[in-house]
């Protein structure tokens, strides 16, 4: 049975003061009721903090990038090692940003997603279309090709330690979601495609939606079949927002 799950990723925001502040009132809600598995990611300075916070829950703590290389002279970057030094398990790698402002290439993600494995993180790789893609039509093409590259190269065996999510450009920060139906489609098309890695590995992976997800469209967005959560960014900056949109998972 694939997992469920809903991570917030809070991007360039809240200083050390304002992530304990946001993870005391998550906790406050007694985020337990839920099966689903709740992330949460904020800035590499407060990834420590945010740990020693979280002990003893159930919300599980991600950084948002991580190098691709073990160790040396890459000034400004945090490693696998780093991260696991303060417990940290899990990475957000790919995610648009990261290929805009950062050119992250698949061809590099490719190498970040194998030093994650062999570390035993859990990875969750974030891919889509930008607008101009999808009016052209060339949108399954270009998310076809982003998880060929970035992925496929990694042994069956390790899949299950990938978490997928599809966050198409346009509806990131935008106010703009993609529909429930436009969600599904391509949730539907990307299960499919992981059949080409096995039978299982398509059924059981999970498949995040991001890019615009809020209280008043989550529920809608979660109910599809092949829609196994989401990956909130603005939506998670504000912890009751945040377990309105855990809520629609259940
Ligand atoms: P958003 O961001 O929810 O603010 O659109 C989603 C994301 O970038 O992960």
């Amino acid at each position: 049975m694939r997992k469920k799950i809903v991570a917030g990723n809070w991007k360039m925001n809240n200083d050390l003061q304002e992530t304990e502040t946001l993870l005391d009132e998550i906790l406050a809600t007694k985020p337990e009721f839920t099966t689903a598995k709740i992330v949460v990611a904020p800035g590499f300075v407060n990834l420590q903090a945010a740990v020693a916070k979280t002990h003893n829950s159930n919300i599980i703590v991600a950084a948002q990038n991580m190098h691709q290389a073990e160790s040396g002279a890459y000034t400004g970057e945090v490693s696998a090692d780093m991260l696991k030094g303060i417990k940290v398990n899990t990475v957000i790698l790919g995610h648009s940003e990261r290929r805009a402002y950062f050119g992250e290439t698949n061809a590099l993600l490719a190498e970040k997603v194998t030093t994650a494995l062999k570390h035993n993180f859990t990875v969750i790789f974030c891919f889509g279309e930008e607008l101009a893609d999808r009016q052209s039509s060339n949108h399954f093409n270009l998310v076809e090709s982003q998880i060929r590259e970035g992925l496929f190269h990694i042994p069956q065996a390790e899949w299950n330690n990938i978490v997928l999510a599809y966050e198409p450009v346009w509806a990131i920060g935008t106010g703009e979601t993609a529909s429930p139906e436009q969600a599904q489609e391509m949730h539907a098309f990307i299960r499919n495609l992981l059949k080409e890695v096995s039978a299982e590995v398509a059924e059981n992976t999970s498949i995040l939606y991001g890019g615009s997800v809020k209280p008043a469209n989550a529920k809608e967005i979660f109910s599809k079949p092949d829609v196994d959560g989401g990956l909130i960014g603005g939506a998670s900056l504000k912890a009751s927002d945040f377990l309105e949109i855990v809520k629609g998972i259940e």
